[in-house]
């Protein structure tokens, strides 16, 4: 479906150059990550007048407040998940639904929740337009997570967390992992937490600053 996309030779050159410079280049090894981030169209999840910066080395506004992750950070996370395209995945935060796609890209079947109707209706009609099936979309407070879809193999959030919530925990599948960027307001560790045969272990991917999500387990307004 995407190939249907018109897109200028300029985007697919951005995006190439983005694949090999700041993911590849930095460390990112999970092929199927990398050819992932390599077709899907980040220039169609920024704001028209940012299409010039959408394959550039930082994070973008997105309206309301809310940003894109870099790509290297997505890229990170992404790989952190370790993702076989077997996985049922909860996101939490939508936002542009940049990682959503992905998300799609590489797992069976996504759920993603965000507090904003406008933003989560807005990354539904990208994920329609690129033929992305796979994607449940929800509006609320995803610190509570999704538990009429769960367990999920994965949760990813995309805003920061003050802790992790027990009852994210508690929608994880027996093998699940849990990433999220957790910490202060203005400054977060990003903490992956799985589970497996020896039990519950976790280790970090080391700082970030995300925004932070608003919510029950989350932030006040
Ligand atoms: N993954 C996104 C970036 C998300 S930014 C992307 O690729 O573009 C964080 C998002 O979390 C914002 O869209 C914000 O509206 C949302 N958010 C904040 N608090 C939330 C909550 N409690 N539940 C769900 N989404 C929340």
């Amino acid at each position: 479906m995407q190939q249907e996309f018109t897109e200028s030779p300029e985007d697919a050159r951005r995006r190439d150059l983005m694949v090999q410079r700041q993911l590849r280049r930095r460390g990112i090894r999970d092929e199927r990550v990398l050819e992932a981030m390599g077709r899907v169209p980040r220039h169609r999840f920024v704001p028209p007048e940012r299409r010039f910066e959408a394959y550039d080395d930082f994070p973008l506004p997105i309206g309301g407040g809310q940003t894109i992750s870099q790509p290297y950070i997505v890229a990170l996370m992404t790989q952190a998940l370790r993702l076989t395209g077997a996985e049922r995945v909860l996101e939490i935060g939508t936002g542009s639904g940049y990682q959503t796609a992905l998300l799609a890209e590489l797992a069976r079947e996504v759920t993603t929740i965000d507090r904003s109707r406008a933003l989560s209706e807005t990354a539904a009609a990208r994920l329609r337009a690129l033929g992305h099936e796979t994607v449940t979309f929800h509006v609320g407070d995803g610190t509570l997570g999704v538990p009429e879809s769960a367990p999920y193999d994965r949760v990813l959030a995309t805003g920061s967390l003050p802790s992790i919530p027990d009852v994210l925990l508690a929608q994880l599948a027996p093998e699940g992992v849990l990433l999220a960027p957790v910490g202060g307001r203005w400054a977060q560790e990003l903490i992956r937490v799985s589970f497996g045969p020896r039990g519950r272990t976790e280790d970090s991917l080391g700082g970030c600053r995300f925004v932070p999500l608003i919510g029950a387990h989350g932030w006040r307004d």
